[in-house]
């Protein structure tokens, strides 16, 4: 059993007895925006004991248990507008502009774990809405209203962008004006070419507007995107999948999806006390994956509780 920390390696191991297989997903862990972030946390932690974190630093309880006993204290926008003279982690996420405006005044030091992917599609946005006002155009962001990451995004345009979740907000763009089109970056690529495609759709479809630019910039991140392969053929070959992944977790919802095409035999679990025997039964080969925010450690503990569950019945 590797112990409990980011150390994130991409292991596939095999829990054998005579009647079953267990695998972990070699392709499971952590994506680099959040290995990046706990490592920042952990090395904060190992000098001071004690570090604050604005909103919950991974979407994944059982690693975020482990910080807190580590010293990681979490923090909401108001009690960290309370804060002065203290050092504040900034999660993968990002945040936007007002934040580091009130650490400023405040006099907060921030460790900044805004993931770099997250950072360079912020400075995008900024740029595209800096132009957008010279010609009227609009910013429109498919994504998760209120997902912290959106809320970092369309802090870039003051809070102007148009969030698109799902067909009915198509309905706030005005297609008589242009539209610069981006994406959270753990949300869905195919739903984004769907929605890029109804948007150009729209635009044709009014003859006065069909010259005004528009633009789309796929923002889907190819940590999440680029496992969709893999995934089928993991759902695939295993009789039954244990998906691990915190509740909040956008990109879990979105990868589990993936595997229930392919597995329709297959469990999200937030909580591996949640993990029932009856699930099990007949299976031969067990497949143990998870979103890009579970750790490794925690789907080594799923395999081996559920190796011992299965070696007793
Ligand atoms: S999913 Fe991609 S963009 Fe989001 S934190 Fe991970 S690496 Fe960064």
């Amino acid at each position: 059993m590797e112990s409990r920390s980011a150390k994130n390696s991409l292991i596939c191991r095999f829990y054998l007895s005579d009647k079953m297989k267990i695998s972990i997903d070699p392709k499971a862990g952590f994506c680099t925006g959040v290995t990046r972030v706990i490592r920042l946390a952990e090395e904060a932690l190992a000098n001071t004991g004690h570090l604050y974190c604005l909103g919950q630093v991974v979407h994944n309880e059982q690693e975020e248990n482990r910080l807190k006993n580590l010293g990681l204290e979490i923090i909401d926008l108001n009690g960290f507008c309370e804060l002065q003279n203290v050092t504040v982690l900034i999660r993968a996420h990002g945040e936007p502009p007002e934040t580091y405006e009130t650490a400023a005044k405040n006099n907060i030091r921030l460790i900044d774990g805004t993931c770099p992917i997250v950072v360079k599609l912020q400075k995008k946005i900024r740029k595209s809405f800096s132009e957008s006002e010279k010609n009227g155009g609009q910013i429109v962001i498919f994504g998760k209203k209120n997902h912290p990451e959106v809320l970092g995004l369309s802090g870039q345009t003051g809070n102007r962008a148009i969030i698109i979740e799902d067909e009915n907000d198509l309905a706030k763009i005005d297609f008589s004006k242009p539209v610069s089109l981006f994406a959270q970056t753990t949300r869905s690529k195919a739903v984004f070419k769907v929605f890029f495609e109804k948007i150009g759709q729209n635009f044709q479809q009014q003859a006065t507007s069909s010259t005004l630019p528009f633009e789309a910039t796929d923002s889907t991140c190819r940590q999440v995107t680029g496992r969709d392969e893999h995934l089928r053929k993991f759902a695939a070959e295993n009789d039954i999948i244990i998906f691990v992944a915190g509740k909040e977790s956008s990109n879990g919802r979105y990868l589990f999806e993936i595997v229930k095409t392919e597995n329709g035999n297959a469990f999200y679990v937030d909580d591996p006390k949640n993990i029932e025997e009856s699930w099990f039964k007949g299976a031969q080969k067990i497949g143990i994956t998870g979103a890009t925010s579970t750790p490794v450690w925690l789907l080594e503990e799923v395999a081996s509780q559920i190796e011992k569950m299965l070696l007793k019945s």
